[in-house]
């Protein structure tokens, strides 16, 4: 196992990456901007490093500076966390040629996983369903692809190979608009991702986003964990999430489980991944993996008892899993609501000082967050602060939980989508589960 582990990430994902190195016995370096040098964290740790001004290119992203910040603390592994570099394949070749851990799957993963294309075409090999679309990328024939689009028929999605976060896709309605609505997205995806490739895929007018966990060793070791339904979501970010999803059979979580960790051993994969479905009509349709660990995590480890961060770590040092399939038992029901500093219905970012947190507490709570009272919010980063995780023994108990410690909830000084959270928890239509990725924009424009 590690002595030392340097994590290279901020806000709520460091803390909680530090805490599983602690109970693993494992000393911390956390690699942290101007910005965020009297967090709690970077005080709870046993070392940390300035690694640059506040700018995310100047520290978070900048490779050198975080190499080196581990050179120097003689850290052996590193943990990405999620966003910044958690799924540059660059940084992982960097990681591990200037000698230490990366704490994710190895890079030719994160490539093959990071190109929507050969990610496609892998998960068709491995038996994952995937939806209806292009055999890779679009060919430089207009004829040809009018022919692939009219066999997938209309309303159709372009989607860049290299696209992410929501960006580089385009729906299209028609026949007549396709081939101008390609050249577009080709040129905007050229001028985001320096790669102009384009496929089609059929567009799915209301979807669920259902979403599996996997973990996979070096020894051929891969299960899978459940799933979590993130339907709820603005603008491709999920606001709430829950584990398991509303109405999903256990026949249906054994079979799609099952043919994630298949292609998981197929693929050669190691460490937590999540392969991201579209859910409709009662089928799945694969649309990405995420080769790191994700915000909603913890719903999952309500549910399974296990500790996701720690497998992380155990797998990366070269242990096998704790874990057979046959041990994984998920019991009872999970939803966690992602704090942010924002306005509630503006969605305004909110950074400052908090002048008055109070948690919320009693059976089935838990809290992952890194603020606290007199903590500054940096206008830098991403406006989310914390999550707010409720575990029941069913959906309704998990709900009813949510719902308490969302008045028990007490932030001021800067704004909060608390309240929108609140408002949530007593909808109807949520309330009674399997809503659409377009239900949370739909509820929202509503009320306006
Ligand atoms: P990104 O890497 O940008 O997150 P994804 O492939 O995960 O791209 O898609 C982002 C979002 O776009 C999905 O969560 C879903 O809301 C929507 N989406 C993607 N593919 C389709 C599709 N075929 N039909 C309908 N909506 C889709």
């Amino acid at each position: 196992m590690f002595d030392k582990i340097l994590i290279a990430n901020r806000g709520e994902i460091a803390l909680r990456v530090l805490r599983a190195c602690h109970e693993l016995g494992i000393k911390t370096v956390v690699a942290h901007s101007e910005a965020d040098r009297d967090t709690k964290y970077v005080k709870l740790s046993d070392e940390s490093v300035c690694i640059g001004p506040p700018p995310p290119a100047h520290s978070y992203l900048h490779i050198p500076a975080i190499i080196a910040a581990a050179e120097v603390t003689r850290a052996q592994a590193i943990h990405p966390g999620y966003g910044f570099l958690s799924e540059n394949a660059g940084f992982s070749q960097c990681v591990e040629e200037s000698g230490f851990v990366f704490i994710g799957p190895r890079a030719d993963t994160i490539r093959l996983m990071g190109d929507k294309v050969s990610a496609r075409q892998a998960m068709q090999a491995a038996g994952v369903p995937c939806v209806p679309g292009s055999d890779g990328a679009l060919p430089d024939n207009d004829k040809a692809v009018l022919r692939i689009a009219g066999k997938i028929g209309y309303p159709l999605l372009i989607k860049a190979a290299a696209g992410g976060g929501g960006r580089g896709m385009r729906v299209v309605r028609q026949a007549g608009e396709l081939l101008d609505a390609i050249r577009i997205t080709q040129r905007e995806a050229d001028a985001a991702f320096g790669n102009a490739s384009v496929y089609l895929e059929q567009y799915l007018t209301a979807p669920r986003h259902i979403e599996f966990q996997v973990l996979a060793d070096e020894h051929g070791n891969a299960i899978h964990l459940g799933e979590r339904d993130g339907s709820m979501q603005r603008r491709h970010q999920k606001v709430i999430e829950e584990a398991p999803a509303p109405g999903i059979s256990a026949a249906q979580r054994k079979k799609i489980g099952a043919a994630c960790a298949d292609a998981c051993r197929r693929i050669g994969y190691r460490g937590a991944g999540t392969f991201e479905f579209l859910y409709q009509d009662g089928e799945f349709y694969f649309i990405e993996m995420n080769t790191r660990v994700q915000v909603e995590h913890p719903v999952t480890e309500m549910i399974s008892g296990i500790d996701i961060v720690q497998e992380q770590i155990r797998v990366a040092a070269g242990l096998p899993l704790r874990y057979t399939q046959e041990q994984v038992v998920l019991r009872g029901h999970a939803m966690e609501c992602r704090l942010n500093a924002e306005d509630a219905f503006s969605f305004i970012p909110s950074p400052g000082r908090i002048a008055h947190y109070h948690p919320a507490g009693g059976p089935g709570i838990r809290i992952d967050s890194h603020i606290y009272q007199g903590y500054q919010v940096p206008p830098h980063y991403d406006s989310m602060i914390g999550k707010l995780i409720a575990y029941g023994d069913d959906r309704e108990q998990a709900m009813a939980r949510m719902r308490g410690a969302l008045r028990e909830l007490s932030i001021s000084g800067i704004d909060t989508n608390i309240a929108l959270h609140q408002l949530l928890f007593s909808d109807p239509g949520f309330i009674a589960g399997r809503t659409s990725i377009h239900y949370l924009e739909q509820w929202l424009a509503d009320r306006r």
